[in-house]
């Protein structure tokens, strides 16, 4: 299984428009974050998580032209207004792209783009989706087992996801601030784990740099992942302080399972 990470940054992305911080005018591509998104492929099937507004451009950065399925995080904007841009992942296929959701990011979906979810979508050039709520429930896209772990970000319904496939495990959890008791056994002792690391300081509905380390180091994933950071968190300074088996994401990273 392999993991691409197609954007590593905040709702802002990094730079934040019209910023002078360091982070922000660092020369260190690492500190170039596009919204939070992944693709997790097996050798047979290629799921992107979320839809993000950088979508187009991750997708013409990478090369991407098809995807076997979407699966989303929760509604926030920075995970879903690159919608439209998957018109050309349904260009080439017969039948709808599969999209899978938690059922209040489904109806934010369906009451954002109404047009894509109506009977009346048969025009070949839209995106056509095939809704499926998972309910919290684990579900299977093609050879990879996705199991949904409710977490507590800001007010809104909210999952990370662990992919299992090939005998590997990965966790992705972009939006967090509160991991629920009954979610953490999901978590524990995965092959490679990615989590939200927005900020240095307390923030009301993301975990820091600080508390991420935390809970990676009772998680005890084999690698541990920095995603979703902000322009609080620099790269290369960042890195030497986490623990040796920890390292925070960029743009294009590739982890090989
Ligand atoms: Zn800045
Ligand atoms: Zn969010
Ligand atoms: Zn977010």
């Amino acid at each position: 299984m392999k993991v691409l990470f197609l954007g590593s940054g905040t709702s802002t992305g990094v730079p934040v428009i019209g910023c002078q911080c360091d982070v922000c005018c660092s020369a260190d591509p690492r500190n170039k974050r596009l919204r939070s998104s992944v693709l997790v492929q097996s050798a047979t099937t290629t799921l992107l998580i979320d839809s993000c507004p950088d979508l187009r451009q991750q997708a013409l950065r990478h090369n991407l032209t098809a995807i076997d399925s979407v699966i989303y995080t929760h509604e926030h904007l920075d995970h879903t207004t690159g919608f439209d841009d998957m018109r050309a992942f349904c260009w080439n296929r017969e039948d709808k792209l599969p999209l899978y959701a938690g059922p209040s990011c489904l109806a934010h979906l369906k009451r954002m783009f109404a047009w894509a979810f109506s009977e009346q979508n048969t025009y070949k050039g839209y995106i056509r989706p095939a809704a499926h709520n998972h309910g919290g429930a684990p579900f299977i896209v093609g050879d990879i087992e996705i199991t949904p772990v409710p977490v507590e970000h800001a007010s809104v319904e909210t999952f990370g996801y662990v992919f299992r496939a090939e005998g590997r495990s990965f966790g992705y959890v972009p939006d967090i601030k509160v991991l629920p008791e009954t979610s953490r056994p999901l978590l524990q002792g995965l092959d490679a784990l990615a989590m939200d690391a927005l900020t240095t300081r307390e923030h009301h509905t993301h975990i820091t740099v600080a508390e991420n380390v935390k809970l990676m180091q009772q998680l005890a994933p084999t690698r541990g992942f920095l995603t979703h950071c902000g322009h609080a968190v620099d790269y290369e300074s960042t890195a030497r302080i986490l623990p040796t088996f920890m390292a925070p994401a960029y743009d294009g990273l590739c982890v090989e399972l």
